[in-house]
């Protein structure tokens, strides 16, 4: 068996500890005789894999108790809804940072259903920085701000929070979740689909105050009331079981092989590092974006010649270094590096880069 080195945007590389164990435990769960995919949710078992999904999650990531974590469904993109129907119940309006394609996503899906703003964007220079952003155009009485924190797309990322006041700064973190500690209380909301960082698809994460659970805007289906999933513990109806249990499981390798998340930040800086340095000493390769903003997860570059970058990423890919196309959006290669995307993953991608420079001269 040899596996590849995966440089998707996600669904991405899972620890291969993580697929191991998953792999132990598949027929019989810990003498349960099944499946975890098989169980019912309402099981003492099933409950218990939840439970520390979400206490390994709070220890991990230091969330404070007022604040509730839901395991939810339909991605981020269920999101871009979900937070104007229900954190925008009072003066119906939220300010947005538009860095890219899921920021404009959810900023036009907020437009569909309250008084949504555009603060900023970076579209003049196709989302290759983060705008300067002044707080006295923000409008003090949004019920919400929105950010995408890291810009999967183009590989941008905020380096500094906009000082949004008393107004919940809400943050899309789906591509950086997990990957170095952040200050939660900082946050009203954060949320992620679980496919970068944190697990399989299926699964999407809200990290949000619990006084800003209330009653959401009229009409809202219950299905997209966070009100409804945090009295009933995430399992109003079924969640995505088999998701939340190997998510669990990335968390016990987050926090008993890596060490946490400032572990977690040193490798993350170290990968990007090695790539950003031979991107920026590379004759052939270029990076795209400012380099104040650069991501230390989605890396995207170029060679300038459509053709050399069609031929790079086919003989990367029969190196068994894949998904290494950049987005249909955008053209030119993007290598995402994820938590579970090992160091050597990247030396040696950066070795192969060097080889097929030296002999492209
Ligand atoms: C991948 C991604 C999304 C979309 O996630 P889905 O779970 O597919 O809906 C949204 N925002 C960001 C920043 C992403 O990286």
């Amino acid at each position: 068996m040899s596996r590849v080195y995966n440089f998707s945007a996600g669904p991405s590389m899972l620890p291969e500890s993580v697929l191991r164990k998953a792999a132990e435990e598949m027929l019989d769960y810990q003498g349960s005789g099944q499946s975890v995919m098989e169980m019912s949710h309402r099981s003492k078992t099933y409950q218990s894999i939840i439970d520390s999904c979400s206490s390994l999650l709070r220890e991990v990531m230091d969330i404070p108790e007022d604040y509730e974590i839901l395991f939810l469904q339909g991605g981020a993109s269920s999101q871009f809804a979900m937070a104007p129907l229900n954190l925008a119940a009072k003066s119906g309006s939220a300010d947005f940072v538009i860095t890219g394609q899921w920021a404009k996503k959810a900023f036009s899906e907020a437009k569909k259903l309250i008084k949504a703003r555009e603060v900023a964007s970076s579209a003049d220079k196709t989302f290759t920085y983060i705008p300067e952003l002044d707080p006295a155009s923000f409008d003090p009485n949004a019920d919400y701000f929105h950010i995408c924190y890291n810009n999967t797309i183009y590989g941008t990322r905020f380096v500094e929070l906009p000082d949004t006041g008393s107004v919940p700064l809400v943050a899309d973190m789906s591509s950086c979740i997990l990957s170095e500690p952040i200050d939660v209380r900082k946050f009203g909301m954060i949320y992620a689909g679980a496919q970068k960082n944190m697990g399989p698809a299926g699964l999407t994460v809200v990290i949000i105050r619990k006084d800003l659970i209330g009653e959401p805007r009229e009409g809202t289906p219950t299905m997209f009331t966070y009100k409804i999933h945090a009295e009933n513990g995430s399992m109003y109806n079924t969640p995505p079981t088999y998701a939340i249990y190997i998510c669990k499981l990335v968390l016990e390798w987050l926090k008993n092989d890596i060490g946490g998340l400032a572990e977690m930040k040193k490798i993350n800086e170290k990968k990007a590092a090695m790539l950003y340095d031979y991107l920026d000493s590379s004759k052939l390769f270029k990076g795209t974006v400012e380099k104040k903003y650069r991501s230390m997860m989605n890396i995207p570059f170029v060679t300038g010649s459509e053709e050399l970058d069609a031929e790079f990423v086919k003989a990367a890919s029969a190196a068994g270094f894949v998904n290494l196309k950049g987005h249909r959006t955008v053209g030119g290669m993007r290598a995402s590096i994820y938590n579970a995307m090992p160091v050597e993953g990247v030396e040696k991608l950066v070795a192969f880069m060097k080889e097929f420079e030296a002999a492209h001269q």
